[in-house]
C-alpha cells in the first residue's frame, strides 16, 4: 500500500480570530476551530501525529465555549478508521500544548517523539504558559507526566516517508512532519500554520501568506511558516477546517 494520511478531528476550540489566527485582523471575532490530528500509514507502520484535545470540561477551562463532541476522543476517532490504540507504533508530537497531546497514555505500545526544546519547556513552562501545558503549578496533571519520550534536536528523517523538521515560533520547540506520498509532499504543520486563513495572502502587508497571531517568537514564527510553505506541495494545518475537504490524502 502507498502512504496515506487521514485527518482526525477531536473537537473544537473557541478563540479570538485576531488574537490567534490572523495577526493584524479579525480582533473581537469569536470563531470555533477544529483540532486536527493525523494518522499516517504505509499499510504496515501506523503513525499518529498529535493525539488531539481533551474532554469538554477541561477544554472549556482552557477556552470557554470549546468542546469535544460525543465520540470524538482520539481512540474513538481511530476506531472509525478500524485502528485500536494498541496498534499505533509511533506518535509524533508537533508540540505539547494541551490540545495536541491529550490522552497519550491510551497508547501502550507507542513510542513518543517530540523536539527536545519543547519537552524542556513543557516540563518547566514560563508562568504565561502554565495553562497551555497544564502545568502542575495550577493543580492539574499534564498529559505527559511520567511519560518517556524520544527527543529530536533538529531535522530528523524518521523513516523513508516521514521527516521531522523544527518549526519554532508558535512555541519554543515546535516541529512539523513532511510526509512523502505518491501525490507529493504533505506537511503536517501543527500550529506552525494555524488555520486556513494563514495560507491566504496578507494583502495589507503584501505577503503571500498571513502570519498568525499566537507565538512566543514572531521572527521564528514567520521563518517557520515560510519554510513549511516552501517545502510542502500541500500544507495540513493544526486548526483549519480545510483538512477535512478529503477523508484521506493523497
Ligand atoms: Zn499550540
Amino acid at each position: 500500500m502507498s502512504v496515506k494520511i487521514y485527518p482526525i478531528n477531536t473537537g473544537f476550540i473557541r478563540l479570538d480570530k485576531g488574537q490567534y489566527i490572523t495577526s493584524g485582523a479579525g480582533y473581537g471575532q469569536e470563531v470555533d476551530v477544529p483540532t486536527n490530528s493525523f494518522l499516517v500509514t504505509d499499510g504496515n507502520e501506523k503513525i499518529l501525529v498529535d493525539t488531539g484535545m481533551t474532554e469538554t470540561p477541561r477544554a472549556d477551562w482552557h477556552h470557554p465555549g470549546s468542546y469535544q463532541p460525543e465520540g470524538s476522543r482520539i481512540d474513538q476517532k481511530l476506531a472509525e478508521l478500524r485502528v485500536a490504540p494498541g496498534e499505533i507504533d509511533t506518535i509524533i508530537f508537533t508540540h505539547l500544548h494541551w490540545d495536541h497531546c491529550a490522552n497519550m497514555k491510551l497508547f501502550k505500545n507507542a513510542t513518543f517523539w517530540v523536539h527536545r526544546r519543547e519537552l524542556d519547556f513543557a516540563l518547566d513552562p514560563h508562568v504565561l504558559y502554565y495553562k497551555s501545558y497544564e502545568s502542575e503549578n495550577l493543580d492539574v496533571e499534564p498529559p505527559f507526566k511520567g511519560v518517556t519520550f524520544k527527543t529530536v534536536d533538529g531535522e530528523y528523517q524518521y523513516n523513508d516517508f516521514v521527516t521531522l523538521f523544527p518549526t519554532p515560533g508558535h512555541c519554543p520547540g515546535h516541529q512539523s512532519a513532511a510526509i512523502e506520498t505518491e501525490g507529493g509532499v504533505y506537511v503536517i504543520a501543527g500550529d506552525a500554520v494555524f488555520a486556513d486563513p494563514n495560507l491566504e495572502p496578507d494583502e495589507h502587508r503584501g505577503l503571500s501568506f498571513t502570519p498568525m497571531g499566537r507565538y512566543v517568537n514572531v521572527f521564528e514564527m514567520f521563518e517557520s511558516m515560510e519554510k513549511i510553505i516552501d517545502k510542502a506541495d500541500v500544507v495540513l494545518t493544526g486548526h483549519g477546517q480545510g483538512v477535512y475537504d478529503q477523508k484521506v490524502y493523497p
